[in-house]
Order: structure tokens, then sequence, then C-alpha cells
């Protein structure tokens, strides 16, 4: 085993179950270990590197502003803020934005947010408000998040929890219908739960969720922290059935994979409830951030990310659903974001990422179920075609070694 394993076995809190690998370096769509072993990397950080590792640009970028301006906190402007969110806002048909540094800060953002547009615009009674959140949704990992979370373990030990918030199940319009009251202020939904195992909602769904928003003067606030900026194939998950939501959450790619930049985006009505004082973050819209942030929009637009995303989603998607194995209940996803729901009772998700690390295809299980595939959106088809091998090779031999035993 090695000493890096044992290190952080001894003095990290034991949080995480990574898989048994120490890398040390990465370039594109692969990362090496310790003994200089390749591997894809078809994990991309939770989406966070759809750029790839180490992109050209995007380290250019760090260095010189490195060498400019890192850090001064809000108490001043830069000469990189203002721009960063232009291009932000444009791009996302948004008014304004308020930036912050990891995906939870921009979902407490748009939580409290829409909590005071709902006193201050809205007129719901004080301390009445109530957010609407999904079964089976992944929203961060504050206290207050995890109260809208309906997994035991994300819960369990790390009460009281706030209140205000109200569970409906996800894909059902009918559950969201009888929810919203008169002090309804948000509907917090991802277009595709990820951590929840890449779901997607029945077709139609966001869109008569809008709708139903729209009628009763309720928030449609999309979490696109992890579906947003190209992973399903548009630039946003909402697109895919034209749903321009209230207010918007971005993280995990904005940073290119090289620092956490997160934002939360919303109409002029909604961000124009926070006054000086109200929210901040010391690091929240750095000149860092802001200029990672900007470069990292400029190359998913100029090197149509997006599109590479449905391109190559869309090949991955056809050759997966090809398979012929016992071992795979499901397969769903859009664009690079796809996960094989495999049967519990045949094998786990954990061993097929166990048995994918040894051929040097790096993915991460989410529950005990799905397999996740998310690589760089940089990927090429040769890369897509070895993984493909690999991931039928693994199940075969699963499949036979179960047949034997
Ligand atoms: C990852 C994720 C978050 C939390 O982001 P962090 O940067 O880990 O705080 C929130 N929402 C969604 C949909 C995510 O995938």
């Amino acid at each position: 085993m090695s000493e890096h394993i044992d290190l952080e076995a001894r003095y990290c809190a034991q949080n995480y179950h990574p898989l048994p690998v120490v890398l040390t370096r990465a370039e594109g769509a692969y990362v090496w270990d310790e003994d200089g072993k390749k591997y894809l990397d078809m994990m991309s950080a939770y989406s966070a590197v759809s750029h790839g590792h180490g992109h050209k640009r995007l380290v250019k970028i760090v260095q010189q502003q490195v060498e400019r301006l890192s850090i001064v906190s809000r108490a001043f402007y830069t000469d990189k803020l203002g721009l960063f969110l232009e291009k932000a806002c444009t791009l996302t048909g948004q008014d304004m934005a308020l930036p912050m540094n990891t995906g939870a800060e921009a979902v407490e953002t748009a939580i409290k947010a829409a909590r005071k547009w709902a006193y201050t615009v809205k007129g719901v009674e004080k301390d009445k408000a109530e957010i609407i959140a999904c079964t089976g949704n992944f929203h961060g990992r504050t206290t207050t998040i995890v109260a809208m979370s309906d997994e035991p373990q994300y819960k369990e030990g790390f009460g009281p929890y706030p209140a205000g918030f109200l569970l409906v199940e996800y894909g059902n319009i009918d559950a969201l219908e009888a929810a919203i009251n008169e002090n309804t202020a948000a509907f917090l939904v991802e277009p595709i739960q990820g951590e929840g195992g890449i779901v997607v909602p029945p077709e139609g769904y966001l869109k008569a969720a809008a709708e139903l928003c729209r009628k009763n003067n309720v928030l449609l606030i999309a979490d696109e922290i992890q579906t947003g900026l190209g992973r399903t194939g548009k630039l946003l998950a909402c697109e895919h059935e034209d749903v321009h939501p209230d207010g918007l959450i971005l993280g995990k790619a904005l940073g290119g994979g090289i620092l956490p930049v997160s934002m939360f985006l919303a109409r002029r009505d909604v961000m124009s409830v926070f006054t000086p004082g109200d929210h901040g973050s010391t690091f929240g819209g750095n000149p860092l951030a802001a200029a990672v942030g900007l470069e990292a929009l400029n190359i998913l637009i100029e090197d149509e990310l997006p599109q590479k995303s449905a391109a190559m989603g869309d090949y991955l998607m056809g050759r997966l659903r090809a398979f012929d194995t016992p071992l795979i209940k499901n397969i769903r996803g859009r664009g690079l974001f796809i996960g094989i729901e495999v049967d519990p009772a045949l094998c786990s998700a954990r061993e097929i990422c166990e048995s994918l690390m040894q051929r040097g295809l790096l993915s991460k299980e989410t529950h005990e179920t799905v397999v996740r595939l998310a690589p760089p959106l940089i990927v090429g088809q040769e890369e897509i075609d070895w993984a493909i091998d690999q991931i039928a090779e693994v199940l075969e031999e699963i499949d036979t070694l179960r047949l034997a035993s």
C-alpha cells in the first residue's frame, strides 16, 4: 500500500472512500499515478474538469493573473469581476450574478435570495417562506442544504435542521402542483440528478414545472452545478426543454478544473433583494477566479464543448445500449453525463469501478448501483472506443465469474 494512502488514512478525516490510486499528474483526459501508470479520467472530478486537465489557455491565464493580482476581497473593485459576470449573464440569459466559490455556497445564496424575494417582493408572511426540493436531490453538504436531502446518510447525526423545506417526488409534476401554496418561494431542481444516480426526469417535466412556477409566482431555480456548462450536450441542461429558469446555480466546471468558482444568477428583481452586508464571501469573485472563470466560459464556446459533449455522448450511449448483459439494468443520461445502473443482485458498481481502474480507466460509483461515466468534454472518439472495450470486458469477466460460481 502506498505511503500516501497510509498518511491520508491516518491524518485525513475519513469522509470519502477513494479508489486505491494515488494520482500525481494529469493532462487532457488522462491522469497518472505515482508509479507512472496512465488512466483515462471518466470521472472529471464530478464534472469539474470538463475542459480537461491543465488546459493550456487556462494555465496561461492563471500564470498571468497570479503575477498581477489574485485576491483583494470585494471591499474593492477589480478589473476582472465585471467582465466575468457580464459573460456569464450574457451566455445564460440572466440579468445579474453573485459570485461564490463552492457549489454549496452558491446554493445557500440561492436559498437566501429566494427567501428574501418571497418576503420583500411576493409578500409572504415573515418566516413562512417555503422552498420545494425533490426526492433524491443533491445540492451540497452544509447543514441547511442537507436539511433538504432525503438520503439518510447525509443527515444522520447532523440535526437539528432548519425549517422551511418541502420534498416532492422528482419527476412527478402533480406532486409539485399539490405542494405549491401561497408561501412557496421557490422550486429548487436539478434538470438531471447527478449524485442521485444520473436520473433523467420524464420528458416535459421541467417545462411543466416552469409553467406551474410562472402561474403561481414561484421562482424556478435550476441547480446546474453539475449539468451546466456543456455537460449534457447543451450549454445548460434546461435548454433541452427550452426552459429559462428564474434563478440558476453554476459551479464545478466554471472554475475550468483549476479553481473553485461558483455563482448564483437570477433576474434583476430577484438579485436586487441583496443589499450591502446581506451576504458575502471573502474569496467569492476574486480576480484570479474571475479571470479563470471568464476564460473557461470563452473556451467552452469557442471550442464548442457542448456540441462535442452531445456528439460523443450520443455515440457512447448508443454503444453502451447495444451491450447484451444481464448485469445492466438501465443506462441513462444525456451528453457525456451517463450512468450505468447495474443489478445489485449480480454485482456492485464499486466492483466494476475497481476492475476498470486495474485496466486504466477511472470512474466512480454513485450510490451502490450506478457507474458514472463523465469524461472531460474534450475526450476523443478513440479514447471513448477504448473505454467501451474496457467496460465490455469487465462486464464479461464479472458475468463469467458469476456463472462459474
Ligand atoms: C456538486 C454539486 C453541488 C455542491 O457543490 P460543491 O462544490 O461540492 O459544494 C451542488 N449541487 C449539485 C447538483 C452538485 O452536483
